[in-house]
């Protein structure tokens, strides 16, 4: 656990109960980009704590000195603790845990992988990721399955009653996204997972923005399988993600690929697919990315992710409160729960030219697109929002600056 202190104006915050003292110093000190950026893109790719950084290193120094599969196999222990580490985060066991090039590729393992036939139904919800959406569409027309998004409640959530109408013998994968690309909306995951269990249908979740904002439960939540990955909130290196395969279901999918990893080539004319969900995986992989992974998880893990969470959330919950005192900010975060994600829009100002005015100032954000989540931005005809997304290293300061710099924008257009 971070050392805890009395707080210090804008060096430490009382957590949302009052009685967790946030080590904001702490945090900014263990992240060398806080010295250089206003890193409010933490959606896209969060600035990594120097562990990760030195972790990562020094392993590709190993590799140089000494050659890749030598170095594999001399932090061969650790590398198997990356995945009970992934395991401890998500509260599952270690051979539950594939851990793959992206959280794409992660999720898109899992749903190639489920069987579907004409007439099978898969459920989806308005915030859905394009990426995924892209993938129901094409095994809708390889297969004759059907896609169908759940309605939104009347808070811009996924309905459950809708969800529970909806359901019948029919349905073959509910798969829906915990916290969308695109703003603050925390989807009511583990209510889902009820109605999905009682109906026997397979439940998917991509829970790529919400893993290292917020404790992610795959027990309590009651999905299947469930997509992440290392460079958003968990704060891990780019081009590494995991996914998780409930160990009662995961004979029942076989992977839309396989290598000599996922399988054993047994007989001149057979294979056997491997037990667990390892089998998801393939052979070559970044090491370094990997053990930067578990760094990560462990640095997460570390301070708690109820920590983390009371601390994001209260971030955000500030920056929109200051944001809509600004004229001509409209904030578009929907739900009841909300996360780290801010997204707006300034009148009278594209939100690209937005993104450009703020990185001039060394300040990111970023620009999530009607095409990353077309149910949602079409039915709210948004073509795009500016995304500003906070971590708990993230200051009250940073806040105050930015909004400072978004007020300039929006006088400036008067
Ligand atoms: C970023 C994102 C993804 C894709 O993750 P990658 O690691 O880039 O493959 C999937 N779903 C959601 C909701 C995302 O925000």
């Amino acid at each position: 656990m971070p050392e805890q202190r009395e707080p210090r104006s804008h060096d430490a915050v009382a957590g949302q109960a009052g009685t967790v003292v946030f080590d904001l110093a702490r945090a900014r000190r263990e992240t060398p980009g806080c010295e250089q950026v206003l890193h409010f893109n933490n959606a896209g790719a969060s600035l990594m704590p120097q562990v990760v950084l030195d972790t990562m290193i020094a392993h590709l120094e190993l590799e140089a000195r000494i050659g890749g599969y030598e170095s594999a196999d001399r932090v061969q222990d650790r590398l198997n603790g990356v995945y009970a580490s992934a395991a401890r985060l998500l509260g599952c066991d270690s051979d539950e845990i594939a851990i793959v090039e992206n959280a794409t590729r992660a999720w898109d393992m899992a749903f190639y992988a489920i069987p579907l036939g004409p007439g099978d139904r898969i459920l989806t919800a308005n915030a859905e990721y394009g990426s995924n959406y892209i993938a129901f569409l094409q095994r809708a027309r390889q297969t004759g399955a059907v896609v169908e998004a759940i309605p939104n409640d009347e808070h811009g959530q996924l309905s459950i009653a809708a969800l529970e109408r909806m359901m019948d013998e029919r349905v073959e994968v509910v798969a829906i996204t915990h916290v969308p690309t695109n703003g603050g909306l925390v989807n009511p995951a583990a209510a889902v997972g009820k109605v999905a269990r009682e109906a026997g249908a397979l439940y998917l979740l991509d829970a790529c923005q919400s893993v290292g904002q917020m404790d992610v439960n795959v027990s309590a939540i009651g999905c299947d399988m469930l997509s992440a990955t290392g460079r958003k909130y968990l704060r891990g290196p780019r081009g590494i993600g995991f996914l998780y395969v409930r160990r009662e279901v995961v004979d029942r999918l076989e992977p839309p690929l396989l290598d000599l990893h996922a399988a054993e080539w047994v007989a001149a004319d057979r294979f056997v697919i491997r037990p667990g969900a390892k089998r998801f995986e393939n052979w070559e992989s970044n090491v370094a990315a990997k053990l930067g992974l578990g760094a990560a998880i462990d640095y997460a893990l570390g301070w708690g992710l109820d920590t983390i969470r009371a601390r994001v959330t209260a971030l955000a919950t500030l920056l929109r409160a200051r944001l809509s005192d600004i004229a001509g900010v409209s904030v578009h975060d929907l739900g009841v729960e909300r996360c780290g994600i801010v997204s707006l829009t300034l009148e009278g100002h594209e939100p690209d030219a937005v993104r450009a005015a703020l990185a001039r100032e060394r300040i990111n954000v970023t620009v999530s697109r009607a095409s990353a989540t077309r149910l949602d931005m079409d039915a709210r005809h948004l073509p795009a929002v500016v995304r500003a997304s906070v971590h708990y290293y993230n200051s009250e300061e940073e806040v105050d600056r930015f909004c400072a710099a978004v007020g300039a924008l929006a006088a400036a257009h008067d």
